[in-house]
């Protein structure tokens, strides 16, 4: 016996949201980042947030295992002496305060 195939319920993962007029619009909210391949934009206090990460003294006492922690901490080593990052860094514990 020969079952029909169920059909599934399309689901859109990218969402309707027109990002270049969002951008147009907020042209502050993101920046591009000179380190990360690929021109990354990204928000400002993503970027700081990863700064900060990137400067935790326990990323230094990690090897080579767990391996996604590892990787993890690879993809940080390009924001661990950035400009860009310590100003926004600073700039958003400013706010904070
Ligand atoms: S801290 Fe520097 S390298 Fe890291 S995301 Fe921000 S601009 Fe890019």
């Amino acid at each position: 016996m020969r079952y029909a195939r169920k059909s599934r319920k399309r689901i859109n993962f990218v969402p309707d949201a027109d990002v270049d007029a969002w951008l147009d619009s907020n042209p502050q909210a993101m920046i591009s980042c000179p380190n990360q391949p690929g021109q990354l934009k990204l928000t400002r206090e993503s970027c700081a947030k990863r700064y900060i990460t990137a400067n935790e003294p326990r990323w230094s006492n990690i090897g080579a295992e767990p391996f996604h922690i590892f990787v993890f901490k690879m993809n940080l080593i390009a924001c661990r002496n950035c400009q860009v990052g310590a100003e926004l860094a600073s700039e958003i514990k400013v706010k904070a305060a």
